[in-house]
């Protein structure tokens, strides 16, 4: 079966931090709905009631859930049980997670169905390219409630038949250094481009000066897409773009986190570029596109000042681009 990947799970706008706002608004009163202001130590045990005490929200019970704190930053809750269909095997080093299943009306065989890289799945396919916090609840036999288990990356991830249908199951990794707390970056991003590598502890310094690279960058092209030009508009109608890295943070890839990696992207593009739907000549800066013919053979935009680097975008054609 080929690997189908839709970019439908890339939320952004008002409508996410509306949406987190009136799910916690109803029945608590937000004191604690900033992430740097999140107050959990690994160990710690909440119960489904807690969530919002600590989190400002609370959890409906999914197995992965997407969150966004009231600054639009967006973190994931995963949630694995010692017992039950999903048998996820929670270690201290790299351990596997598997996917959501499909839910909602039309599924007319629940637990029997292909997953699907839709929202929880989606997330944290997207984790793998540009990181979030992602916190760790387990659930051992026999017991009510969730025990922290510290904040994970995504490692890896694949699309693999078991017991006759295809899931997603996601390689997670525990971040050692427990005592530096994730923050809340910087309240125009709805997808941050923290963009830590995977394999290293989030650090704060390190996301400030990420975002502050990516920053720069995005003005540099006025939030313009340098595959279409246009700008969307992000929270209270601030220009947004995103920021792309050629070669990928992380590993497998290891990309330098530099402006030479860099290209400046609508979401759309991105997803392209994520997704591997999209090349760049490296000598004439034209675009090959897998299936948009307006994009096809036009003109990559490059500002004066940007010095995007030949090497990278030759790793992707070879390596990221499917087509
Ligand atoms: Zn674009």
């Amino acid at each position: 079966m080929a690997l189908l990947i839709s970019p439908d799970d890339r939320h952004h706008g008002v409508l996410n931090v509306s949406q987190s706002i009136l799910d916690s608004s109803a029945l608590f009163t937000s004191i604690n709905m900033r992430l740097e202001n999140v107050d959990i130590t690994t160990g710690e045990t909440l119960n489904q009631s807690d969530f919002k005490e600590v989190f400002g929200q609370g959890a409906t019970g999914k197995g992965i859930e997407i969150r966004y704190d009231d600054k639009g930053q967006k973190y994931l809750w995963l949630f694995a049980k010692e017992t039950g269909r999903y048998d996820d095997n929670i270690g201290t080093d790299k351990f596997r997670y598997t996917g959501e299943d499909p839910q909602g009306p039309g599924v007319e065989n629940p637990g029997q169905e292909d997953q699907e890289l839709k929202r929880g799945n989606a997330a944290l396919r997207e984790a793998l390219n540009t990181p979030v916090p992602i916190f760790l609840f387990y659930q051992p036999a026999g017991r009510d409630g969730w025990e922290y288990r510290g904040m994970v990356n995504v490692v890896s991830f694949e699309y693999k038949p078991r017991n006759g249908r295809y899931i997603y199951e996601f390689t997670l990794e525990p971040i050692k250094n427990k005592s530096e707390t994730p923050l809340d970056i910087d309240g125009q991003e709805h997808t941050p481009d923290i963009h830590q590598p995977p394999q290293t502890s989030i650090s704060v310094s390190r996301i400030i000066r990420n975002t502050q690279l990516t920053k720069e960058i995005k003005e540099k092209y006025d939030y313009n897409c340098q595959i279409c030009g246009e700008t969307r508009r992000g929270n209270n109608g601030d220009p947004y773009a995103e920021a792309h890295h050629v070669q990928p943070l992380g590993k497998p890839h290891n990309g330098p986190d530099e402006e030479s990696n860099i290209l400046v992207l609508c979401p759309n593009h991105h997803a392209d570029f994520d997704y591997g739907r999209a090349k760049i000549d490296t000598q004439t800066y034209e675009v090959e596109h897998a299936d948009r013919s307006e994009i096809d053979g036009t003109e990559l935009s490059i500002a004066p000042g940007h010095d995007l680097e030949g090497k990278y975008i030759r790793y992707h054609n070879a390596g990221i681009a499917q087509f």
